[in-house]
């Protein structure tokens, strides 16, 4: 069977990789890994390869940065000419990147099988991008891969066939689980000098945070009275750091001791520093699932999520940035860790199954 996974961003290594590594172990699949390019650049896109066990992509379409119209566009169009060359058997898309609804659009309308990787997931508030994402990859693909119920619930709601919806659990804690050893080894940063201090760590990428000048601006005060409490670690997103400058506030954040600032990390220092903090400050979808099974405890900045499994099984609480420095002074870790069905590494094999009930 011919099957091609596409890959365009950063989110999207973390959820690939356990199902490239199922399948290749499979003398029955032969499986083609396609970048469209949205992330291209080593520190959001080329470091994951080998750590993750991803091969070099066997085709790079190329397309990034743009409109999100160009984006999708595009790659409609490029992987459209792929697919017509290599006609696969199945075709893989995986979260809610521009990328996602374009290549499951350009495999489904030539009649090739799709199958969306981490469907089901709603945050109900269309002035998301990545919702809108969301909703049209899963009203058009075949196989529908589920993290949690919620996602089977909201399928459901939405008329979806009942025999689409596949919950195989969350994958990115595969990758999770079988790195944990590495991630164990790796030594903290020197240069960000927090061994034995306590710290948080701190990602944000949402455009809902980042593209206002006023809301950045509220965020980046907000992490300043933060960082009168403890060390922040903030590894900055590509787009963070434009909107930082292009807003005048870079410079702010750069000359307070205590906010240590670093390019994007590859994932074993990333989740290293991510274990040893007492709390996450973040935006990120997959940030609120890692500290979710970690049993960290994790501020997310957004008025809704599509995961509220990590609230009502997890550490996640959403909040706004008036909030979060008292919020982060009373926050504690857990005893334990919280235990999510389904959230056990094995997310890969499960849907293996499903493919293999295909031949
Ligand atoms: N991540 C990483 N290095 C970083 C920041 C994040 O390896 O500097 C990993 C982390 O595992 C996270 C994943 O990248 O869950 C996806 O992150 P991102 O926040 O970019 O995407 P989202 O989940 O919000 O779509």
């Amino acid at each position: 069977m011919h099957i091609h996974i596409v890959v365009a961003a950063r989110p999207n290594f973390m959820k690939a990789a356990p199902l490239w590594r199922a399948l290749s172990k499979q003398s029955w699949a032969d499986i083609s890994l396609i970048h469209t390019g949205q992330h291209y650049d080593y520190a959001m896109s080329d470091v994951f390869f080998a750590e993750l066990g991803l091969p070099t992509p066997h085709i790079n379409l190329g397309i990034a940065g743009t409109t999100h119209g160009q984006q999708t566009g595009r790659v409609l169009e490029a992987y459209e000419r792929v697919l017509l060359s290599e006609r696969p058997d199945l075709v893989i898309v995986c979260g809610d990147v521009n990328a996602t609804p374009a290549a499951a659009l350009a495999a489904v309308k030539l009649g090739i099988r799709t199958a969306h990787l981490e469907a089901g997931l709603r945050s109900f508030d269309r002035s998301m991008p990545e919702e809108i994402n969301r909703i049209v990859t899963d009203s058009i693909c075949d196989i529908l891969w589920t993290p949690s119920s919620d996602a089977d619930k909201n399928l459901l709601n939405e008329g979806v066939a009942k025999d689409k919806i596949h919950k195989i659990g969350n994958i990115m804690i595969d990758t999770l689980t079988l790195l944990r050893p590495c991630i164990e080894k790796t030594s903290l940063p020197a240069d960000l000098d927090i061994a034995n201090k306590p710290y948080a760590l701190v990602t944000l990428h949402r455009p809902s945070n980042v593209d206002s000048q006023t809301t950045l601006k509220e965020l980046c005060d907000a992490l300043l009275k933060c960082a009168t409490q403890k060390n922040l670690v903030f590894p900055l997103h590509p787009r963070t750091r434009n909107r930082l400058e292009q807003f005048g506030l870079f410079s702010k954040i750069l000359s307070c001791p205590s906010i240590k600032v670093t390019a994007p990390l590859p994932y074993c220092t990333f989740m290293r520093l991510l274990f040893g903090a007492d709390a996450v400050v973040t935006d990120s979808g997959g940030v609120q699932e890692e500290t979710s099974f970690l049993g960290i405890p994790c501020l997310t900045l957004r008025e809704n999520t599509e995961r509220p499994i990590t609230i009502t099984s997890g550490t996640n609480q959403l909040l706004n940035a008036a909030l979060l420095p008292e919020v982060l002074a009373s926050t504690r870790r857990p005893p334990v860790a919280p235990s999510i069905p389904l959230w056990d590494g094995c997310a890969a094999q499960r849907a293996l199954k499903t493919i293999q009930s295909l031949l």
